[in-house]
């Protein structure tokens, strides 16, 4: 037997997975336990702190080694690598792009700094992310396929790309995905700021989109204080990132000279120094937020409406942050949770606002957003660093 549903109950069975001896447990907290400290003195040491360097090289190399993707280019922040991926992906004024209602604000920013349209679809109970059946669905209704591509029967704007985002870790569907956006010539780019490290059958997370974006913001994975990566395997595309993220500046000896207008993106060499360091601990990393991820699942198993949610059979997530999902009937017990936690240093979150509720995207085109809006209703983030 299941014992009842109570708020008391879920916080005991967290503080009985949870550290005693803390006073605070943050959400997500980063750890320095590796070569950080000597990695960053010799960066120190060397002189070489901005925007070129060797570690930023190193840096790259060891990432692409890592996710099996060719072409690593390092950026100031996870949210600028959407921004170029998006432009390369040839998003530009006018266009729109599919996005999953629950998501990060800096997904639906991105396509507003291309001028482009967020065009909101639902989510899934699956994987937290973009829902490609319903998605399937709803494009067959609303949109008319072109030669040069597939466009918006009501708006008239063409439909460039999906930006799909795996949330809290979890690797969306990606297979049927990539069926939808063949059928409707649409550019698939991945935002997997928050699932380094994360597999769909066996393959990681950014290697299916022509381009995808990384961020090493403090609470992911692994930080470089700021910091974020724009992964392809195509060269050429590679090779414009390059560019687009060093102000275009055409290389020369001395003078000072730019094709196209470029951007300060990239990673400075001091940043690059301390996420080599981290990279060096993300297989350990994975390991233990693996194991929490299991100790909730199991301590949350016999509580009646609520589970911790665990990934899909065809992925294997690093469970960058831990979810308890309620049970649609207990969704108004969300605060309640959320307060008593938060009260006793536990911090938990809650799912973000969804995008169509913010007051510069309510207008924007959407689909049923009813299980995003359902979802948000139930998700509460739990604790989830790496040492707990
Ligand atoms: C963190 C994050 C970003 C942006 O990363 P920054 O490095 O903070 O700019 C983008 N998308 C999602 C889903 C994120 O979680």
């Amino acid at each position: 037997m299941k014992k009842e549903f109570d708020p008391k109950t879920i916080i005991q069975t967290l503080q009985g997975v949870l550290p005693r001896e803390q006073k605070s447990i943050a959400l997500h907290e980063p750890l320095f336990k590796g070569n950080e400290w000597n990695y960053v003195k010799k960066c120190l040491d060397s002189g070489w702190v901005s925007s070129t360097g060797k570690d930023v090289d190193r840096f790259e190399k060891q990432l692409a080694e890592y996710s099996g993707i060719k072409h690593v280019i390092a950026v100031v922040n996870g949210t600028a690598a959407l921004h170029i991926c998006l432009q390369l992906a040839g998003v530009t004024s006018g266009d729109e792009v599919l996005v999953p209602a629950l998501t990060f604000i800096a997904t639906t920013n991105a396509v507003s700094y291309c001028g482009a349209v967020p065009h909101f679809a639902d989510n899934e109970e699956r994987t937290l992310g973009l829902d490609p059946f319903k998605l399937g669905d709803y494009l067959r209704e609303i949109s008319e396929l072109r030669t040069e591509g597939c466009f918006n029967k009501k708006s008239g704007r063409r439909i460039k790309a999906v930006l799909p985002m795996h949330t809290f870790g979890h690797p969306v569907d990606i297979d049927p995905l990539m069926e939808v956006c063949q059928r409707y010539k649409l550019m698939l780019v991945e935002d997997a700021a928050e699932s380094l490290g994360s597999l769909y059958k066996g393959y990681h997370t950014g290697c299916w989109g022509r381009l995808s974006a990384l961020s090493f913001n403090g609470n992911k994975i692994v930080t470089t204080g700021g910091g974020g990566a724009i992964l392809t395997n195509e060269s050429s595309l590679a090779v414009l990132a390059r560019h687009l993220t060093t102000q275009a500046k055409l290389p020369h000896a001395w003078s000072f000279n730019h094709d196209m207008v470029g951007y300060n993106y990239r990673m400075p060499n001091i940043n690059a120094a301390l996420g080599c360091a981290q990279l060096e601990q993300l297989p350990e990393f994975i390991k233990q937020k693996r194991s929490l991820a299991v100790r909730y699942q199991e301590a949350f198993a016999d509580l009646k409406g609520v589970k911790a949610f665990k990934e899909a059979d065809f992925a294997r997530s690093n469970y960058w942050l831990n979810v308890l999902l309620l049970d649609e009937e207990y969704s108004a017990a969300r605060d309640t949770i959320l307060e008593l936690t938060n009260k006793l240093g536990i911090m938990t979150r809650p799912a973000w606002t969804l995008m169509h509720q913010l007051p510069m995207y309510q207008y924007c085109p959407r689909m049923d957003l009813s299980t995003a809006e359902n979802l948000e209703r139930r998700i509460i983030n739990l604790p989830s660093s790496a040492f707990l």
